[in-house]
């Protein structure tokens, strides 16, 4: 019962990269990259264990940004030329590269931190891969034209690589689209039939992150405007609802999203976010045993995962630490006050 995972990044150490940003920059190259990426990969798997998680992942310390770290490895898109671009609805300027031709995977595009992780830990593994809905608002399209063809062809390519994890030993493969709560309609049009087409023919767990951004300015700025309740996911939820993903997260502590829209969700498995990604102040674990408590009014406890609110790419290491224990802590406090 209230099994804990995070949603996905998490802060990559200062001789990686650049630190406390969404697009950092590497600080190695060649064969010491790749091993400097490894060892931060095992790194957070052993902090996350340490924390008491039970489910684990990669961190995403191989990618440097959760879209274009699958981008790089597609043939048919030029990275050398990037242009800027408005995203999430024109929220924040990107630097982006330009869909040029028909898309293609190069090969494998996370088989290597993907196995490692596998070797290394014996806990449930989730990996995570960006939405075609949220990876077309995240690249210039110069080939397509229409959003939802783009979406389409980005869908089989995740489809392939996703079927590949799987076989590396993948428990749960989660897609990210925090586009879903921008562009809802699409995502209601075709936005969610091309998860599944991202998903299809997956036995292992499938999940869908829908969220309202990392805590960085734009994005705590955007927040500011959406009111007192926030509804998004009250458009995209019963699409959801009648698909075939099993999980789905949302974000709930210091949100504005009432609480009743986890019930559209009816018989899925619900990641609620009971961490904030917005602010260094770390969660007690009464406080998330109380957001575990609010989400029980509304779904049933054997469908509750506690998770972040979004990922956790852009804070402090000790700042993530502490929140990852928060998490653990706060479930373990909630399996005492609300078990059976
Ligand atoms: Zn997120």
């Amino acid at each position: 019962m209230f099994e804990t995972a995070i949603a996905g990044s998490l802060p990559k150490p200062s001789w990686l990269s650049e630190t406390e940003k969404l697009w950092p920059q590497w600080k190695l190259a060649g064969p010491d990259l790749q091993q400097a990426k490894a060892d931060a990969t095992l790194l957070w798997i052993k902090a996350q264990e340490d924390a008491g998680l039970d489910v684990v992942g990669d961190g995403e310390q191989s990618r440097q940004h959760f879209v274009h770290g699958f981008l790089e490895q597609v043939e048919g898109i030029d990275f050398d030329n990037k242009v800027t671009m408005g995203i999430r609805n024109n929220r924040y300027d990107a630097q982006v590269p330009q869909v040029i031709a028909a898309l293609r995977l190069k090969g494998r595009v996370h088989a290597f931190e993907a196995q490692l992780a596998r070797a290394h830990t014996k806990k449930k593994l989730k990996f995570t891969l960006p939405g075609p809905l949220t990876i077309v608002d995240t690249v210039a399209d110069r080939f397509y034209g229409d959003k939802k063809t783009m979406a389409f062809a980005f869908a089989e390519l995740l489809n392939q690589e996703a079927l590949a994890l799987q076989a590396d030993g993948v428990d749960i493969i989660q897609f990210d689209e925090p586009g879903f709560n921008v562009y809802m309609q699409d995502a209601v049009d075709w936005g969610v039939q091309a998860l599944e087409i991202a998903a299809r023919g997956l036995t292992c767990t499938t999940a869908v992150h829908i969220c309202y951004g990392y805590g960085i300015k734009a994005n705590n700025d955007w927040k500011e405007t959406l009111g007192q309740e926030w509804r998004q996911y009250a458009q995209v939820f019963p699409a959801l609802a009648a698909s075939s993903i099993q999980q789905v997260s949302l974000e709930c502590y210091q949100s504005h999203v009432p609480p009743d829209l986890m019930a559209l969700l009816k018989d899925k498995d619900v990641m609620v976010g009971v961490i904030d990604v917005a602010s260094d102040v770390i969660e007690t674990p009464e406080q998330v045993a109380d957001t575990i408590g609010i989400a029980l009014q509304h779904v049933p406890r054997h469908r509750i995962f506690p998770c972040t609110n979004c990922g956790l790419a852009p804070m402090s290491r000790e700042v993530a630490t502490k929140k990852l224990e928060a998490l653990a802590q706060g479930a373990a406090l909630a399996r005492q006050r609300y078990g059976a």
